[in-house]
């Protein structure tokens, strides 16, 4: 006779049990499906709290948003505060004047703005601005870049071809896709020379964060630049990782290179959802004069444009891009000598912003070299950094926020050190 009394669930177990009756997965991002980690009770700075007890050191930071760390007070005051006396209106604000002319001020070049609520959103303005004021419909886009979620932009790749990603997507969706490898000028190149005449727009991350942190190589984005003027397409920068994380100026300033129009999200607002595209006045004012539609219940809310006006302004007086940059760059190093000391080809490439964790040592410069990498390696890997107490997913991209400082460093190592030991 089994005399055990009724197992004892976790709370994040007893959570994961309820969340599963109701919610596909557990989860309301399909992103968010792999993997079965504790529930979050708290975040603050750069450190999640578990509700079974434990805490993370976190370098996923959302996915990119938290860049001045978990809650930072000065934001959350200010979004609070503003709130206070509405939070829509069917009506403009002055909160949103402000927060426009803050994000063209931090990016530079960019004439006029409109609020979105995702970067998924903000892409599909883009598309829609670049086709209208071309009257082209192909798009140039990039293998491994990702421009969000919807029928028209998302990709996966089966049998080394690049296509649909979801059922339910058809492959009409992505007829007008030209799809290229990335850093390889000559491919923008024979394509524009072949169907320069129906291409509205180029999309890519300029660089792409998304899969394996690659940078553009020396000269690809002004090529790019001039290819698409040549040929009277739009140049768009998804910006939605690297916007105000990479600089004030994102990666057109790291790169020196002006895109016509560019997508930010994520670090825009100190963790509230909020995205935006930014564009020159004769693309943008298409919107303005209703030739073009752009439209969105919750666009520039009290509680978006408090956040992005808070974040920016912070950005603007107490940019935080030299302590980020010292953080990214010990830990980039101290994580390379565990994987010495250790005998592990551990590769650790990227930008101490943003940076990736593989095995293998591959020159990477696409998404085709990054395959070459041991990725399966590092994804098993993550899980234990998990159980150590470092949030990251398996896709190997770190994310550093201002709030990450000595005290995290020490930690995260002295943990990495410690799962290694114990995977290996
Ligand atoms: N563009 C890029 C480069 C992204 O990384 C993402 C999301 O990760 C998106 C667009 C979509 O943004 P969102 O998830 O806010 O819709």
């Amino acid at each position: 006779m089994d005399n055990a009394g009724p197992q004892l669930l976790t709370q994040s177990e007893e959570l994961r049990r309820r969340a599963l009756v109701r919610t596909p997965g557990g989860v309301h991002s399909n992103v968010r499906l792999s993997g079965s980690q504790e529930f979050i009770k708290c975040a603050q700075g750069a450190w999640l709290y578990g509700v079974d007890g434990r805490d993370y050191v976190d370098y996923l930071l959302g996915q990119g948003p938290n860049f001045l760390g978990h809650a930072p007070k000065h934001i959350i005051d200010a979004v609070f505060e503003a709130c206070r006396d509405g939070v829509v209106f069917g009506g403009q604000h002055e909160l949103e004047v402000r927060a426009s002319e803050l994000v063209c001020q931090a990016v530079g070049w960019a004439d006029m703005i409109r609020f979105s609520m995702t970067g998924t959103e903000a892409v599909q303005a883009a598309l829609r601005l670049a086709r209208a004021a071309t009257g082209r419909t192909k798009l140039i886009r990039f293998e491994g870049h990702y421009h969000g979620w919807l029928d028209n932009v998302l990709l996966g790749q089966r049998d080394g071809q690049w296509g649909i990603a979801s059922a339910g997507q058809l492959e009409s969706h992505l007829a007008d896709s030209i799809i290229l490898p990335w850093n390889d000028l000559r491919s923008v190149e024979e394509a524009l020379d072949r169907h320069g005449h129906e291409v509205a727009a180029v999309i890519m991350e300029p660089v792409m964060i998304n899969a394996g942190v690659i940078e553009p190589l020396p000269g690809y984005l002004q090529g790019v630049r001039e290819l698409a003027t040549r040929h009277g397409a739009v140049l768009i920068f998804d910006e939605v990782i690297a916007g105000f994380r990479l600089g004030l100026d994102g990666g057109a300033g790291r790169y020196g290179v002006t895109p016509d129009l560019a997508t930010y999200g994520k670090a825009i607002a100190g963790g509230f959802p909020v995205a935006a595209l930014v564009g020159n006045a004769d693309l943008m004012n298409r919107f303005g004069t209703g030739e073009v539609n752009h439209s969105g219940t919750f666009n520039s809310s009290v509680m978006a444009t408090a956040a992005v006006t808070a974040t920016l302004t912070s950005l603007l007086e107490n940019p935080p891009y030299e302590r980020i940059a010292a953080h990214g760059t010990a830990l980039m190093a101290g994580l390379r000598d565990i994987g010495t000391e250790r005998g592990l080809p551990l590769r650790v490439s990227g930008l101490p912003q943003a940076f990736h964790v593989s095995f293998g040592d591959a020159e990477v410069t696409d998404y085709r070299t990054l395959q070459q990498l041991d990725l399966a390696r590092y994804e098993s890997l993550s899980r234990v950094l998990v159980d150590n107490g470092i949030w990251v997913t398996g896709r190997g991209v770190w994310y550093v926020s201002a709030a990450h400082g000595q005290r995290e460093l020490e930690a995260v190592l002295s943990r990495f050190d410690k799962a290694v030991s114990e995977w290996v």
